[in-house]
């Protein structure tokens, strides 16, 4: 019989913040091994199971225990307090299974069981304190040499991260805590908010909600999280909580925006954001160097002779070919362009020359690519203006992943806008949209329909929900369709809910 080992992280310790699935693993292992603290916590769930449970510091021998037994056969849940994968007992095992040359295709199963870590439990008690960027350091130094530690502290108080402290103090360890103070001070407010918290959802809880400057004169010990607010986090009705930055662009107290959706994203309306720094920051750099310091990098830009217009002139092949020179290279694409790539010191003037040659130009990579039809040489023409209006706009912009917008001029949609991510097709005066299609692979499959009609006034703000939410709220790499699955509703259109179509007559 295989065995099996199962990491499970139990979160802070009270039944109704355990995982579904941690219970269950619990449940089906034949052996549980953990610190005796924890066996206690989940004695409930683990009546008539064989125990193995040792001492604080025998992590080690408690994984080496859990692996023996697991290749015994036996299925064995290592349990942890909060998230098994932090500071926990997931890498432990991992490391002392590859010790033994443990592989993971032919080795026993192993099964990591996420759970409810102290920086989100308490941070659950004291308000919405890590609403923004956070980290998280022990101060233990049993195991990580303390100037280690102490740089780590510097370096996120520098950064303004809000930071959760875990092993703040023990009847041994007394300074750690005093030391860090000392370094937060440094950089921080001895106003700045901080909360500790005691035994989160155990029955012990203590919550205090105190300040940087004060915190040592509240009881702190090995039980205690510590959560330091960033610059902005501040205190209301006992709650600490941290700004996310919403008040930068929006009115909180009003139900009518002062910035419309597509606005939000302009460069004017994100003036700290890096693309509108590194300008500045250029500007000034231009100014000042002298001699110019010359270092070779890969320019690679989409090129076309337009977002509409197909149609290189001879004049223009003749000018990309100088312009890129024989050492560059130009490679035609799926997607109606040019990939130009070429090692250069000077990309600003190769992008400035391909522009005075007539030619479009956007970044590659994950960006918004507006993928038009030529509406008929043109000649259907009266929905141009809205690809340009949304080429301005989105062409280019950083998204998780390459975004597809498919734009066809009539209901012939020739130029297969249905399948892109986002698709678009103009008929009757209004426009039809598809979302979430999938152009290529064995499960291509064209977009969902999700709305017929939509008038010209409102595609581009349409539009901007779309891409705003998914710029926000998708993960680093993942695609448009995956995004719109996961989120079940996108831009106020919901997953699975295909509109029926109206019949129309080729290309109507
Ligand atoms: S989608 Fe319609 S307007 Fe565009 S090129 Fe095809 S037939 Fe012409």
């Amino acid at each position: 019989m295989a065995g099996k080992l199962f990491v499970v992280g139990f979160g802070p310790g009270s039944v109704d913040h355990m995982t579904k699935r941690a219970r269950e693993a619990i449940e089906e292992s034949d052996v549980i091994v953990g610190y005796k603290t924890y066996v206690d916590l989940v004695m409930d769930l683990i009546d008539g199971k064989e125990v193995i449970s040792t001492g604080m510091t025998e992590e080690v021998s408690r994984a080496q225990e859990a692996i023996k037994q697991a290749e015994r056969g036996k299925k064995v849940a290592v349990i942890s307090s909060g998230d098994a994968g932090l500071y926990g007992m997931a890498g432990l095992i991992y490391e002392v299974l590859i010790e033994k040359g443990w592989e993971k295709e032919t080795g026993i199963e192993v099964e990591i069981i996420p759970g409810i870590s102290a920086i989100h439990s308490c941070a659950a008690l004291l308000g919405a304190p890590i609403m923004h960027d956070s980290c998280t350091i022990s101060l233990s130094d049993h195991l990580t040499p303390w100037n280690v530690i102490a740089k780590r502290i510097e370096a996120a108080a520098a950064a303004d991260f809000v930071i959760a402290l875990y092993n703040p103090k023990s009847g041994r360890r007394t300074q750690q805590i005093v030391e860090a103070q000392r370094i937060l001070l440094t950089y921080r407010s001895p106003d700045t908010p901080v909360g500790l918290v005691k035994s989160a959802y155990r029955e012990r809880q203590h919550i205090v909600l105190t300040s940087l400057g004060e915190m040592l004169e509240h009881d702190i010990g090995m039980l205690t999280t510590v959560i330091i607010g960033n610059s902005s986090t501040f205190v209301h009705d006992g709650l600490m909580i941290t700004p996310r930055g919403y008040e930068r662009k929006y009115k909180l107290s009003s139900a009518v925006q002062p910035l419309k959706l597509h606005e939000r994203l302009r460069p004017e309306a994100e003036p700290w954001a890096l693309t509108n720094m590194r300008s500045l920051a250029e500007e000034a750099y231009e100014k000042v160097a002298a001699p110019k310091k010359q270092t070779t990098e890969r320019l690679e830009v989409a090129v076309s002779p337009g977002v509409v217009n197909k149609t290189f002139t001879p004049k223009q092949m003749m000018d990309l070919a100088r312009i890129v020179g024989e050492q560059g290279m130009i490679t035609y694409t799926a997607d109606h362009y040019l990939k130009v790539t070429v090692e250069t010191e000077r990309p600003d003037d190769i992008v400035r020359e391909l522009l005075e040659a007539g030619l479009t130009v956007a970044p590659t990579g994950n960006v918004c690519v507006i993928k038009a039809c030529d509406f008929c040489e043109g000649e259907k023409k009266d929905a141009i203006p809205y690809v340009e209006q949304l080429h301005k706009q989105f062409g280019g912009m950083d998204l998780p992943k390459e975004l597809r917008l498919g734009f066809n001029g009539c209901g012939m949609a020739c130029y297969g806008a249905v399948h892109e991510d986002i698709g678009i097709v103009y008929r009757k005066g209004a426009f039809d949209l598809f979302l979430g299609g999938k152009t290529v692979g064995r499960n291509a499959h064209p977009g969902q329909l999700v709305a017929e009609g939509i008038r010209p006034d409102d595609i581009v703000e349409t539009i901007a929900r779309i891409i705003v939410q998914y710029k926000e709220e998708g993960y680093a790499n993942e695609r448009f369709h995956k995004f719109f699955e996961r989120k079940k509703e996108v831009g106020g259109f919901a997953y699975g809910q295909t509109i029926k179509a109206e019949p129309a007559a080729c290309g109507e």
